[in-house]
C-alpha cells in the first residue's frame, strides 16, 4: 500500500523554471510527486501565498542561541572574536545535555519560523561539564537530534573534531576540554552519531575539522578518509590573527594551505573564508566547494567582509549560516550580506550579477543551491522527487502588497522580517502556520525555565 497523496495550492511559486502562477504541488510520503501550474484552486484546497523552497541554514552552533546578547558589554581592552569566545566558553560551562536540547529546540523553532527548513549543526560540545566522556559518545549529538526531531527541522549533523588550541599541534586549553578527541575516539563518535540520527527523516551526517588551528595535517588527512562522500565543513580565515598564525606556521595563508594540502571539492564547505586573497578567491571558486557566509554573526563579531562579488563573478558557490544565532532571520542575513558590500563600496545592488537581476532573489537562489550542496542534499528546489520543504509568504503582509515574482523576495529581504513568513512545511508536514511553529509554546516554556536556571 502506498501513502495517500495530498495537494497544496499556492497563488504563485518559485519553480526551477522560474516563477509560475496558480501552482499545485502534489505530495506523497513527504516528497513532491507532481507540480502543476496555471491550475484553478479546488474548492477544498486552502489558498496559500507565494511559495519558495525552504532555505538551508548551513552553519549553526545551536547552544549559542542561549547567550545571544550577553556579549555586548565592552571589556577592559579591545573586544574581538577572541574576547567573545571567552564569554562563550564561560556560558557553555553551565550546559549539560538537557540544557543543550532545550536551547537547540528553541533555536530550531525560530529557524523554521524564519524560513530555514534544514540546519547544518556544527557540533563540538561533546563531553560532560568536567570534560569527561559520556558512556555514549554521542550523548550530546543525540540531544541535537532530539531537538531536530521535536522541531521537525531537517538535520545535517556535523560532528566536530577538535584536538589543539593553535597551529602546529599546540595543546588544548582547559576551556576546550569538552571538545576533544583523538582520531579513534572521533571515529566512534561518528558511528554513534549515525545511530543517533537514524530515526530522523532525511538526516545526513558529515564531519568537521574545527579549523586549521585545531587539527594537525595528519589528523586532517585521517578525517577526510572518514568522511566518505559526506559533507566536510571547516571554519577558515575568519580572523586576521588566524591568517598571521597560519603564515608563521606554514608560510601560507589558511585557504591557500588548505587548497594545497587537502582534496577540497564540492563536498567541502569553507565557513567564513573572510580574509582571502584574489588568488584564493579564484582557487576556491574553481574547487567547487561552498563558502559558508554568516553575515549577521560576522558583523556581530567584527570579523570583516568577504570579497563576495568577486567570488560570485567567478562562479563561486555560497550559502548562508546563522552561526552564533545571535539573531535568527533569513531576511536579515541576506540584507546584511548585501549591505556590508554597499557600505564598503559605496554603490547599490552589488550582489546582483547582471543588469535587471534582483539582488534579494539572486541571493536567495544562490543560497538554495549552495546551502543544499553544503548540507549533502543538493539544491533546495520545488520539483518532482524533492522533499516537500516549502515556505509560503504572507500575501497580506504590507511589505508584499502589489509584488510579484522576484520582487516578493526582494521586498522580504530588504523590507521585511520573520513575520513575512506565513507557513512552512518540512518533508510535507506543516510545522509553521501563520508564522507560529506548532510546538512554539511548549518549547519556549522549557527554554525559559532552562535559561532562568542557568543564568541565575
Ligand atoms: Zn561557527
Amino acid at each position: 500500500m502506498t501513502d495517500p497523496t495530498t495537494t497544496l495550492w499556492f497563488e504563485s511559486a518559485l519553480l526551477e523554471t522560474g516563477w509560475a502562477r496558480q501552482v499545485r504541488l502534489v505530495l506523497r510520503s513527504g516528497a513532491i510527486v507532481g507540480v502543476e501550474h496555471d491550475v484553478a484552486r479546488a474548492a477544498d484546497e486552502p489558498a496559500n501565498g507565494p511559495a519558495v523552497p525552504g532555505l538551508p541554514n548551513l552553519h549553526s552552533h545551536a547552544f549559542q542561541r542561549g547567550m545571544a546578547g550577553l556579549a555586548e558589554v565592552r571589556g577592559p581592552s579591545g573586544d574581538s572574536f577572541w574576547t567573545w569566545r571567552e564569554v562563550m566558553y564561560r556560558f557553555l560551562e553551565r550546559l549539560g545535555p538537557d540544557e543543550v536540547e532545550a536551547i537547540a529546540a528553541q533555536a530550531y523553532v525560530e529557524m523554521l519560523e524564519a524560513g530555514f527548513t534544514r540546519v547544518g549543526e556544527f557540533h563540538y560540545l561533546h563531553h560532560d561539564r568536567d570534560g569527561a566522556a559520556f558512556s555514549d559518545p554521542a550523548e550530546m549529538a543525540a540531544r541535537i537530534a532530539a531537538a531536530a526531531g521535536e522541531s521537525g527541522i531537517g538535520l545535517t549533523l556535523l560532528p566536530v573534531f577538535y584536538a589543539h588550541s593553535g597551529f602546529g599541534g599546540a595543546a588544548a586549553t582547559p576551556g576546550q576540554a569538552r571538545f576533544l578527541h583523538d582520531i579513534d575516539g572521533f571515529a566512534r563518535l561518528l558511528e554513534a552519531s549515525r545511530k543517533a540520527v537514524a530515526s530522523l527523516p532525511h538526516a545526513v551526517v558529515g564531519l568537521a575539522p574545527h579549523s586549521l588551528r585545531a587539527v594537525t595535517p595528519p589528523q586532517l588527512t585521517a578525517l577526510v578518509g572518514l568522511a566518505g562522500e559526506g559533507p566536510i565543513h571547516i571554519h577558515i580565515a575568519e580572523q586576521t590573527q588566524e591568517i598571521q598564525d597560519c603564515q608563521a606556521w606554514s608560510g601560507a595563508r589558511p585557504v591557500e594551505w588548505l587548497l594545497a594540502n587537502a582534496p577540497v571539492d564540492p563536498r567541502w564547505c569553507l565557513v567564513h573564508a573572510t580574509h582571502v586573497s584574489p588568488d584564493e578567491i579564484s582557487d576556491m571558486a574553481l574547487s567547487g566547494a561552498v563558502v559558508g557566509l554568516c553575515p549577521i554573526t560576522e558583523a556581530n563579531l567584527g570579523d570583516g567582509l568577504f570579497l563576495a562579488p568577486e567570488f560570485q563573478q567567478q562562479g563561486g558557490r555560497f550559502g548562508i549560516g546563522s552561526d552564533s544565532n545571535v539573531l535568527i532571520d533569513v531576511a536579515e542575513e541576506l540584507r546584511t550580506l548585501e549591505y556590508g558590500q554597499r557600505l564598503a563600496r559605496r554603490t547599490r545592488n552589488v550582489m546582483a550579477a547582471e543588469p535587471g537581476d534582483s539582488t534579494g532573489a539572486g541571493l536567495y537562489r544562490a543560497a538554495l543551491a549552495g546551502g543544499g550542496q553544503a548540507l549533502g542534499v543538493g539544491a533546495s528546489r520545488l520539483a518532482v522527487g524533492e522533499p516537500a520543504d516549502i515556505v509560503s509568504l504572507d500575501r497580506d503582509h504590507p511589505v508584499l502588497v502589489g509584488r510579484q515574482g522576484d520582487a516578493l523576495i526582494d521586498s522580504w529581504a530588504f523590507a521585511g522580517r520573520r513575520d513575512v513568513v506565513d507557513n512552512v512545511w518540512r518533508a510535507g508536514v506543516r510545522l509553521v502556520s501563520g508564522g507560529r511553529h506548532r510546538a512554539r509554546d511548549a518549547i519556549a516554556a522549557r527554554y525559559r525555565r532552562t535559561l532562568a536556571r542557568i543564568l541565575a
